[in-house]
């Protein structure tokens, strides 16, 4: 059988002159993964709409499509372009399983939750000529499953071709995070052996590897054992975690000296109010500052997430977020407006109090308004977010943020890191246009490498510590619970 395997993109990602990077970072670890449970025999292909041209007139027996919430609407108009010339469409991923009856619409089949176990239940059903419409996960385990096929990606067309999951979920239940929602009725964090994983990593070439898990010391045993194994591999990494686990005990030092270098961090607010009200108690009575320091002593950079737009916040919090961002060093942030994902605590939440302002889910796109803000307007909060991000990228606080660094080599580091990042978006969509971004992998190893030299966390040598006007500040989201 022909199985072709689809990740739909958002219109803006598909344009044919300007393409952000962000769409061009990860590939469809999820679709490669189930590809994986094919038989011999059967045909694969997998199209990230993202960065390949999709064509639609073509011939396959089953098309599996990976639908997420702003994707959504263009996944379902190519699943009824399939299935009106017969071909069977399987549609699987976060938004099937928050709105399962609206993804039924434009399905032979849908799955939810995560699939490893139902995708080859599901295979062998269709041979036995017992199809089910819907397929719930039912247990889940990440152990001994068959190796990724990273042959049907094209590695050239992404930045991160090395991109890897060992876990599936997170061990903590924050109000506004899509993942309870996925992983209902059933377990919600679980790890692959760690043995599998170290043959994982073996397998990809290079020195740079981004594991997309939500919280990759999330399992403290697991973790350990993982860095303990990858400290003579020689590779350097980036990956997520929690405040709360960075501060506990040693397994941040060994992740530093299993290579990790860059870290996404969940921080969300600075108001404990907020913190409390999202359910986000891994970080109430945290020190933040406490964790900066800490990984700027081990060298690794911050990529520091917030959410802007909770019940607590009001026009102030953009420009005190981004200013305590920039003083503290903070390599890169990630602003996101509070957005209630359907499936979501949050989103029950908001629609029983008459708060949200609409269904369109090609605007939940956490960059624009979804629901009534409290304490401030709509439109406040929409132009304090844009103005957080010109402000934290600022060449200004470009500058500053380099200072909060004790040495040259850090500053310097931090300096291109940022600016490289946000600065220079054109030469990145030149790299994209060219299909070389493949190429740009070795410069990413380079700036990842290991600064050496004593680091001291130095506000002593941020002279500026009053901030002006201009300053202010998630997948990736993570998109690795897109997996299926
Ligand atoms: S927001 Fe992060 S820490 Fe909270 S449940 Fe989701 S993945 Fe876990």
């Amino acid at each position: 059988m022909k199985f072709k395997f689809i990740l739909p993109s958002l219109l803006e990602a598909e344009s044919p002159f300007w393409r952000p990077i962000k769409y061009s970072l990860f590939p469809p670890l999820g679709l490669a993964t189930l590809a994986a449970y094919l038989p011999d025999g059967d045909e694969a292909v997998i199209v990230d709409q993202h960065v390949q041209k999709l064509d639609l007139d073509d011939d396959p027996d089953v098309v599996a499509i990976q639908v997420y919430i702003t994707n959504a609407k263009r996944a379902y108009a190519i699943a009824d372009q399939y299935r009106q010339r017969g071909v069977k469409v399987l549609l699987g991923g976060l938004h099937v399983t928050a709105l399962p009856k609206e993804a039924a619409k434009h399905a032979d089949v849908i799955f939810t939750g995560p699939a490893e176990e139902s995708f080859p239940r599901f295979l062998e059903d269709l041979r036995q000529g017992r199809m089910q419409r819907v397929y719930a996960s039912q247990t889940r385990s990440i152990q001994k499953i068959p190796p990724i096929r990273r042959e049907l990606i094209q590695r050239r067309l992404y930045l991160v071709p090395n991109s890897i999951v060992v876990s599936r979920g997170c061990p903590h239940h924050c109000e506004f995070c899509y993942k309870d929602a996925f992983f209902k009725n059933g377990r919600s964090f679980y790890t692959q052996q760690v043995d599998d994983a170290l043959a994982e990593i073996d397998r990809l070439p290079g020195r740079h590897l981004y594991f997309l898990d939500d919280h990759l010391l999330g399992h403290k045993r697991f973790a350990s054992d993982l860095f303990n194994g990858m400290k003579t591999m020689g590779r350097v990494f980036q990956g997520a975690a929690t405040v709360d686990s960075i501060l506990d005990g040693d397994l941040i030092e060994k992740a530093a000296n299993a290579g990790l270098r860059s870290i996404f961090v969940g921080f969300e607010s600075l108001d404990p109010a907020n913190l409390k009200q999202s359910n986000k108690n891994q970080n109430l009575g945290r020190d933040y500052n406490r964790v900066i320091e800490r990984l700027h002593d081990l060298g690794i950079m911050i990529n520091g997430s917030f959410v802007f737009g909770l019940d607590g916040d009001d026009a102030s919090v953009f420009s005190r977020t981004v200013d305590w961002a920039v003083e503290q060093g903070i390599t890169t942030s990630t602003y996101h407006i509070a957005t209630p994902y359907p499936g979501t605590l949050f989103y029950e939440k908001m629609k029983k109090a008459g708060r949200l302002l609409t269904d369109d889910w090609d605007r939940y796109d956490t960059r624009q308004v979804v629901f009534e803000p409290q304490c401030m307007s709509i439109d406040e909060l929409k132009n304090g977010y844009d103005q957080a991000y010109r402000d934290f990228y600022s060449w200004r606080n470009v500058f500053h943020g380099s200072l909060a660094h004790g040495t040259r080599k850090h500053q310097l580091k931090h300096f291109f890191y940022t600016s490289g990042w946000k600065k220079f978006e054109p030469l990145w969509n030149l790299a994209i246009q060219m299909r070389q971004l493949n190429g740009m992998t070795h410069l990413l190893e380079s700036v990842l490498s290991k600064v050496t030299g004593n680091f001291k966390n130095a506000a002593a040598f941020n002279t500026h510590t009053q901030r002006t006007p201009e300053m202010s500040p998630d997948r990736l989201s993570n998109i690795n619970s897109q997996i299926t």
